[in-house]
């Protein structure tokens, strides 16, 4: 079926800290280039995006860092809405979800679903800090997570196995508010009715065969595992508060508004926009990285059929994982390539990373981006090819004809060929980009720059002028219709260096995707300006630079973590605490445990007895160093074999978070063996 019109999204970027190169690959560069590519087709298209500004880890970073949910989204809209920009990602709008339009928008939709009866109302037990006095969000609690064993996966999600997780599955949940276990307590919420509409879900996937098999294959492992209801509502006060009665303190689930975003973004974009949501032939396609599939695919696409007056996702080409020199990309961990720094670390270099990105996008699997690979890609394929082809073309063409595009006369057997070749480029890149192989098509694009190298290499004109300066005028020619060609066709990719070479070619603005089969786009006599190299170099101290920033980040990193105080542990009575006998005693020997590093057998005179300890210091002291040291020890622990000697008792040391360790010793000199510590 053929549409009349394109509605295309990218996810929505969670306002809660910077966009890196993950997030730039993961979407907003193939949705870029499928765009660009789009518009370029002369198809009616909005490219709609915007941040994404609800839900729970916005709260927990505004009180970690002592400011409003609100200070903290406005923040980084900005930062994020500027990096897309710096690097040309051409939305035509870049909205937010805090606007009033979107909250409209969103309650009106809820208050649809809700008075169509489509919700199911349930009473459920949900953990409660009692500390906090509220019910925790899925992102307030960690536990281990039943599938992998990691300690620290969240309420709705496991980010080491990828596993979707209720809060209740989790072992030896905590509350991050209070590092408290929950208690369960009683609320009520509207749930979608995911498993009555499994049907109706299910005929929508398997009409979609032709999606990326990594994601149908998601999708299709969803529904095998059935579908439940899900909350679309949260116990919270950041968000779009819950339109109806009795809902106070209720917000809608950050994953009913989020995509909605999509819908209140287009309308504060144009009044059509209804045409561009709900007209049969508009297709409509979200980009998104494979985090965010089933929301896509199942969630959102189920509350579209309940409301009823939508069309659907016609296709969601998520994408799998970059990671950065081989290791998973964090923000938290500050293990990342920041978009806004790279602005402004590589001014005018934005298409090298576009190429980079998108040559090694992580298409089918996960992937990895490296400094090493990043200039190579530069130096070896951008300069190398695609720049040198442009540049000798641009130069030669200075030098022989001041600049003038020469008449092309007779072509050869090899020229008309050459000109064959050149009119399938298109066409090739189309199939590709149409099929979202984003690195297929780039290469083919690479392709007809190597195709330009090889026909100059062949034919030499260099050489050919002192001989047959009218043969060099057509393989001028040719030359200048393939940069010209390639300008067109590389725009969706590279769109700063297109209209660098554009304006060196001087060609006309107006140029569309196909024009680019033509071969007479640069007619002869037409003037040219003047030239300069399309890339430069990256040198290897820039990499170095760059690989030692973030080996500096990892360190710094480590560092902040051992900054970190130990938290509270849980009240205790005076009465458990006065079971503990603590005296003060003196070191009368001390030797090394044979065959460890750490532990010391110390003879301590206890004022009660004199009796042996064994103890773990020995990484902080030398036992030659301690002979006559008074320390405290707890001398009513029950005794325990270590390394085959009984230990009666344990010194009580300080610890620094670098792990070194300090006796705890009186601070007055009368204070003898066998005083009481309390
Ligand atoms: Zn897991």
């Amino acid at each position: 079926m053929t549409f009349k019109r394109h509605t295309v999204t990218a996810a929505l970027p969670y306002a809660n800290g910077p966009v890196h190169i993950g997030h730039l690959a993961g979407c907003y560069l193939p949705a870029d280039i499928y765009v660009r590519y789009l518009r370029s087709k002369g198809e009616d298209v909005k490219f709609i995006c915007g941040s994404d500004e609800h839900g729970v880890p916005i709260t927990i970073k505004a009180k970690k860092e002592g400011v409003t949910p609100q200070q903290v989204v406005d923040k980084y809209h900005k930062i994020m809405g500027d990096a897309f920009e710096g690097f040309g990602i051409s939305f035509d709008i870049f909205s937010r979800t805090s606007s009033k339009t979107h909250h409209e928008t969103a309650s009106d939709f809820f208050k649809t679903l809700y008075d169509k009866g489509v919700f199911k109302e349930e009473v459920t037990e949900q953990y409660f800090d009692e500390k906090a006095n509220q019910f925790l969000a899925d992102r307030y609690i960690v536990g281990t997570c039943p599938k992998c064993g990691n300690d620290n996966a969240y309420g709705d999600q496991c980010e080491k196995c990828g596993s979707t997780l209720n809060a209740t599955d989790l072992i030896n949940p905590k509350s991050t508010l209070s590092g408290e276990k929950p208690i369960m307590k009683s609320t009520k919420n509207w749930f979608l009715p995911l498993d009555t509409m499994q049907p109706q879900i299910e005929a929508y996937i398997d009409s979609h065969k032709e999606w990326k098999s990594n994601v149908f294959g998601q999708c299709k492992s969803w529904l095998n595992a059935g579908l439940q209801p899900r909350a679309m509502t949260r116990d919270l006060d950041w968000g779009v508060k819950v339109p109806i009665e009795g809902a106070d303190g209720k917000v809608l689930y950050v994953w009913f508004d989020a995509p909605i975003g999509y819908i209140s973004a287009t309308k504060d974009l144009t009044p059509d926009w209804e045409l561009y949501w709900k007209d049969k032939e508009t297709k409509l396609v979200h980009f998104i990285g494979k985090d965010n599939i089933v929301f896509h695919c199942i969630i959102f696409p189920a509350m579209l059929m309940a409301e009823g007056s939508y069309i659907l996702p016609e296709n969601v080409p998520a994408n799998e994982f970059l990671n950065l020199e081989g290791d998973k990309i964090s923000t938290s961990r500050n293990w990342a390539v920041w978009l806004h720094e790279y602005l402004l670390e590589f001014k005018d270099k934005q298409d090298v990373l576009r190429y980079t990105l998108c040559a090694n996008a992580p298409e089918t699997k996960d992937n990895d981006f490296t400094w090493k690979d990043f200039q190579a890609k530069n130096n070896n394929e951008l300069v190398a090819i695609l720049g040198n082809f442009v540049n000798r073309t641009l130069v030669l063409t200075h030098k022989y004809y001041e600049g003038k595009v020469p008449v092309a006369s007779e072509y050869t057997k090899n020229d008309i060929l050459l000109l064959e070749e050149i009119s399938k480029f298109p066409a090739k890149i189309s199939a590709s980009i149409e099929q979202y192989r984003f690195r297929e098509a780039l290469s083919e694009l690479m392709n007809l720059a190597r195709l330009g190298n090889k026909y100059l290499a062949d034919n030499e004109p260099w050489i050919l002028i002192k001989t047959d300066a009218k043969r060099v005028q057509t393989i001028m020619n040719l030359s200048l219709q393939i940069a010209a060609n390639l300008t067109v066709l590389m725009e969706p990719f590279l769109p700063f260096t297109a209209a660098k070479l554009g304006s060196m070619l001087n060609l006309n603005t107006d140029l569309r995707w196909k024009d680019a089969t033509r071969t007479d786009l640069l007619l002869a006599g037409h003037q040219i300006n003047t030239s300069s190299l399309l890339f430069d170099k990256v040198e290897d101290e820039t990499i170095v630079a760059q690989v030692q920033k973030l080996a500096d980040s990892k360190k710094m990193n480590e560092l902040e973590k051992q900054s970190e105080i130990e938290p509270a542990k849980a009240e205790t009575s005076f009465e458990d605490f006065s079971k503990m006998d603590i005296r003060v005693g003196t070191i009368l020997e001390a030797e090394r445990v044979p065959k460890t590093d750490k532990l010391l057998k110390l003879l301590i005179d206890t004022g009660i007895d004199k009796r042996t300890v064994v103890s773990g210091i020995a990484g902080s002291y030398k036992p030659e160093d301690i002979i006559g040291q008074q320390v405290s020890i707890l001398v009513n622990l029950a005794p325990r074999k270590i390394k085959g000697i009984e230990s009666q008792g344990m010194i009580l040391m300080a610890e620094n978070n670098k792990g070194e360790l300090s006796f705890v010793e009186p601070s007055k000199p009368n204070m003898n063996n066998g005083a009481v510590i309390k």
